[in-house]
């Protein structure tokens, strides 16, 4: 897929702000105005708002697209909402709205996704598309495509993190590595990140906007309300347009790369030990493998049960009071010893069953020989 900017310049980030919701035409009028002069490229206020429970305010609707045109007009602002509807896209289109944005509940659902890009087809009128809920990189790839195959060109992609069940310090957690395969698949396409859905809360908005800078997302999208505890929805993730400018200002945009001859030599030298590493940490992995099957082979002989829990235990714990010793986090140590632990189980189950296995770690199959 080719892909165009979805606006013509050069210069990074791209900064989309504005209320979650469009409330009255004050609370739009006002927000616009504390946001007017702080060089960001999209107001954006939502209308039809997808509320995941009944009973939530859902948008005040069509009513609310004059007020975007008047904070075109007068602030020279572009003014973006979101559709989840071919009858959305047609409202839309009558008031000037510049740009389009598709909402994690509907790139869910490839009929609204393709109802969209029906009803865009033929327009040059840029769309974002938010991940789906769940992380299902296909499925955003897929409401991608749809677009694309509409003859859209203008197309950017929005991380605003995915749903998730239990405690958690996000709202949606990011997953940022499906972001970022979405960067490297489709070096083209325009990535920004949603901070406020992501976090869900006003306290770590700064952090997590420095992270997507850090990860080069090419841009920010951030809830931004004239009077945010009196919003009409996500009331507590939203901030005042002075506190956006004072967060912006104390971003650090890094380059992407350096062709300073110095940068590349070190970035060189560092790489290769890396390398080393990695080719020592397979050897070592594929030796403890070794010995994982040599036990499954004594298990089998005294008909003993693949999984120790107390064995297991014992490991995980020694491995992660050894790892915080290395400044390695415990949670990355736990998912690297948890999909060592189920690459072992698998080995010793194709060791002990008879027919094809499944490894737990990838779900591919193994025959047993
Ligand atoms: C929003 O941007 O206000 C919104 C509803 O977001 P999401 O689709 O990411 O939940
Ligand atoms: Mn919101």
């Amino acid at each position: 897929m080719n892909f165009k900017p979805i606006f013509n310049k050069e210069k990074r980030p791209i900064l989309i702000a504005g209320p979650c919701s469009a409330e009255t035409e004050e609370q739009v009028l006002s927000t616009a105005y504390g946001l007017a002069n702080q060089g960001i490229d999209l107001y954006r206020a939502g209308i039809w708002k997808p509320r995941t429970r009944p009973g939530a305010f859902e948008g005040v609707g069509v009513a609310g697209l004059p007020w975007l045109r008047r904070v075109k007009e007068e602030t020279g602002m572009k003014v973006t909402t979101e559709v989840a509807t071919g009858q959305h896209v047609y409202e839309c289109l009558k008031y000037g709205i510049d740009v389009f944005w598709i909402g994690a509940r509907t790139t869910v659902n490839p009929f609204s996704v393709q109802e969209i890009a029906d009803a865009m087809a033929g327009t040059d009128i840029p769309v974002i598309v938010k991940n789906p809920v769940n992380p299902d990189y296909k499925l955003w790839v897929g409401a991608i495509e749809r677009l694309h195959k509409a003859g859209l060109r203008r197309i950017a992609a929005i991380h605003r993190g995915f749903s998730t069940y239990g405690d958690s310090k996000y709202r949606n957690v990011p997953r940022w590595q499906m972001a970022i395969d979405l960067m490297q698949e489709f070096p083209g396409l325009e990535v920004i990140c949603d901070i406020s859905h992501i976090c869900g809360r006003r306290d770590i908005l700064a952090e997590t906007a420095q992270k997507a800078y850090d990860l080069n997302f090419d841009g920010l999208m951030v809830e931004v309300h004239s009077d945010p505890d009196k919003a009409w929805s996500d009331a507590s993730q939203q901030i005042t347009p002075e506190r956006f400018g004072e967060m912006i200002s104390t971003l650090v945009r890094r380059h992407s790369t350096s062709q300073d001859p110095d940068f590349q030599e070190q970035i060189e030298s560092f790489r290769q030990q890396i390398d080393e590493f990695d080719d020592e940490i397979i050897q070592h992995i594929a030796q403890r493998m070794h010995l994982v099957r040599e036990i499954g082979y004594v298990k089998k002989d005294k008909n003993v049960a693949i999984f120790q829990l107390e064995r297991w235990r014992a490991l995980a714990e020694a491995c992660r009071i050894r790892a915080e010793k290395g400044d390695l986090s415990r949670e990355f140590i736990s998912m690297f010893l948890e999909a060592i632990h189920q690459e072992g189980i698998s080995q010793q189950e194709r060791i002990m069953n008879d027919g094809m296995v499944e490894s737990t770690v990838t779900g591919d199959l193994w025959m047993n020989d």
